[in-house]
């Protein structure tokens, strides 16, 4: 599938729901991407595709819908999947990194010991906004030992600077609003 195909496919399967969770947000909702099960499997086609070949030997995905893309990213490249989850829900000792979100603040955590250590990252999640979330994974897997070898996002709302913010590491966007 063509770079404009997968922008195409991923626009008819994301809804826009004014005001929330808060006034003024323009909340971007991947469900009925989801829920379409052709739809789901080209788009997480078009993701692995967008890294060009750059290899990868696990998969972080960030809490909540990054977890979908990610497991399945890992399922059809045959690695290992890392949740980065958030604050206080990982069972062992785990790295903390907080940031400011478009709306609100957020800790994001990973376990200390675990597959990140030397290996290479590609990192996972739905909506790349003004960048925090992913800047913080960034350095979550750095600290765990990991090399980060790509991001990867569905949808780049890109007036909100995420781009500009995570460089020099490049954002592979399906599509850009
Ligand atoms: P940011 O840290 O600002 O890049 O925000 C990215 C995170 O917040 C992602 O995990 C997104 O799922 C979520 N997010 C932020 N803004 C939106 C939005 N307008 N629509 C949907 N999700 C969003």
């Amino acid at each position: 599938m063509s770079a404009a195909d997968a922008a195409t496919l991923v626009a008819a399967h994301i809804g826009d729901v004014p005001d929330f969770p808060l006034p003024g947000i323009l909340f971007k909702d991947l469900t009925p991407l989801f829920a379409d099960g052709a739809a789901l499997r080209q788009v997480v086609d078009a993701l692995i595709a967008g890294q060009d070949g750059a290899g990868f030997d696990v998969v972080a995905g960030i809490e909540a819908r990054g977890f979908v893309l990610a497991g399945a990213i890992a399922y059809a490249t045959g690695v290992g999947m890392v949740p980065v989850r958030k604050a206080g829900k990982l069972p062992r000792e785990a790295l903390a990194e907080s940031y400011a979100l478009e709306y609100g603040e957020a800790t994001l955590e990973v376990h200390a010991e675990g597959p990140m250590a030397g290996a290479r990252v590609l990192v996972v999640d739905d909506v790349l906004a003004t960048g925090g979330t992913v800047a913080a994974t960034l350095r979550l897997v750095e600290r765990a030992g990991g090399q980060v070898s790509g991001i990867a996002v569905v949808l780049e709302l890109a007036g909100l600077g995420g781009r500009a913010r995570l460089a020099p590491w490049p954002v592979a966007a399906l599509l850009r609003v």
